[in-house]
């Protein structure tokens, strides 16, 4: 008999998986795609350097994932794409600017939005909850059209979300609990090869090109069945499925999940994440720039290979939300044309240049990914306790894991994740 069933092979379910096995328990882990990692996939063909076509960065030097990335003899390298020498912002008709030579108002009001999540951190519990757009209004009734461009860009497009649906309050929850720290880092190697290594190092049972399509569950067990009909029997189910893929109901749960649970699934949303990726004969871009934002369609960009000097040139746009609606609904010949355009226009090359320098050019779109669905889950005003009844397990039978559990870490990120999965095994073991 399996102890426990782990539905989802990404870093919630790895991380679950590990520690349950460490303790004995006899694990299976479902997963429907063709590998593992869910979310965190590397793209090993762009000539040396690994691409990450999901997750990407370490969010902080103290977070769980570098435990892991030590143990597995694995490197990191700093990104330091937010430093104000390398960070550039382009307001349309204005040049290109680096952070450290902004024109004084916007610097100033750079600071206040950067300084944003510290005074969230200092909100009261019971504040009533506002979006970020109306917490923005009223402390900061100067802000012009330019000021709100940049937090959108900056704050709420990082964070999967436009202004008018992030809840102050479940960022508060979590700025409160913060201590990732504010160094950035990404792993040389590439995030699939740490989840490679997690599955190897304790021979993890991984069950690939398995599509979950039901869960029977009762205080005896559950029973999973499969798209082909298999059926999986085990004592306790921890479910790390993205909320996207719980809500689109491909899954059927019987009994049905109760009605608290239920309104927790749907309390969140989940906007389209969209990647576009260039690689370039020769760089197009100043040496000291690592990050460009600005307000048009197009939104971030940043060098995956900041830190090899000998690596090609290569850019990733990284667009959410109403951006990533707007690129996704184009073809993707037509998307990445676009794109190059803007990256042309904010860089001041002409737009034959430019194309005539692209040697290879991809578009990645989570949302057209039916087991991701979209980017990650973020919380409206309003439901900030979504994450913790989320989280909460049923008759010590199903147990949930995964981003958006991540009432005690950081959701929305990897390490969040990893945290998610081994909370969901203590609570198993408990
Ligand atoms: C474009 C993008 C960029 C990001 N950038 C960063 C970053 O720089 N840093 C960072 O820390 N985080 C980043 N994140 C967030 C991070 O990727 C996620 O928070 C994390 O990987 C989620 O892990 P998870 O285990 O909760 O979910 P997932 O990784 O989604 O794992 C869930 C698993 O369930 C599987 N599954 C789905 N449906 C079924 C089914 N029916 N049957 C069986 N299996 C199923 C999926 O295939 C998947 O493998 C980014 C995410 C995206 C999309």
């Amino acid at each position: 008999m399996i102890d426990t069933l782990i539905l989802g092979a990404g870093a919630a379910g790895l991380s679950a998986a590990r520690a349950l096995h460490n303790a004995g328990k006899r694990v299976v882990v479902l997963e429907a795609r063709d590998r593992i990692g869910g979310r965190a996939w590397t793209d090993t063909t762009w000539e040396g350097i690994p691409i990450e076509l999901g997750a990407e960065f370490i969010h902080g030097e103290h977070v769980s994932t570098h435990a892991l990335v030590r143990k597995f003899g694995l490197t990191t390298l700093p990104a330091r794409r937010h430093e104000a020498r390398y960070m550039h912002w382009h307001v349309s008709g204005d040049r290109l600017r680096a952070m450290d030579d902004l024109p004084p108002q916007l610097a100033q009001d750079w600071a206040t939005t950067s300084a944003l999540y510290e005074a969230l951190a200092a909100r009261a519990d019971d504040a009533p909850d506002l979006s970020l757009r109306d917490y923005l209004a009223s402390h900061h009734p100067h802000w012009n059209d330019d000021n709100y461009r940049m937090a959108d860009v900056l704050l709420a497009q990082t964070c999967c979300a436009s202004l008018d649906t992030l809840s102050c309050a479940d960022l508060a929850n979590e700025m409160k609990r913060d201590r990732a720290g504010k160094l950035e880092s990404r792993i040389a190697e590439g995030y699939s090869e740490l989840f490679w290594r997690m599955v190897e190092e304790c021979s993890i049972d991984v069950r690939l090109n398995v599509v979950v399509r039901s869960i029977t569950w009762s205080r005896e067990g559950v029973q999973v069945t499969t798209e082909a009909g298999e059926i999986y029997a085990a004592r306790a189910c921890v479910i790390t499925l993205p909320v996207a893929v719980l809500q689109h109901g491909g899954i059927q749960f019987d009994p049905p999940l109760p009605t608290a649970k239920q309104r927790a699934i749907w309390a969140f949303r989940v906007e389209p994440a969209t990647k576009l990726i260039y690689r370039f004969k020769t760089t197009v871009w100043q040496a000291d720039m690592r990050y460009i934002a600005h307000a048009d369609p197009t939104g971030r960009w940043w060098l995956p290979g900041e830190e090899r000097r000998d690596a090609s040139p290569i850019i990733t746009q990284f667009v959410t939300a109403d951006r990533a609606h707007r690129s996704d609904n184009l073809l993707e010949a037509r998307a990445l044309a676009e794109g190059l355009e803007a990256l042309g226009m904010v860089l001041n090359v002409s737009a034959e240049g430019i194309q005539q320098s692209v040697t290879k050019s991809r578009r990645v779109s989570w949302a057209h990914d039916p087991f991701a669905r979209g980017g990650y889950a973020h919380l409206p005003p309003g439901h900030a306790d979504a994450r913790a009844v989320l989280a909460a397990p049923l008759d010590d039978v199903l147990f949930f894991a995964g981003e958006a559990t991540a009432y005690d870490s950081n959701p929305q990120t990897v390490h969040g994740a990893l945290d998610s999965g081994t909370r969901a095994a203590r609570e198993v073991l408990a």
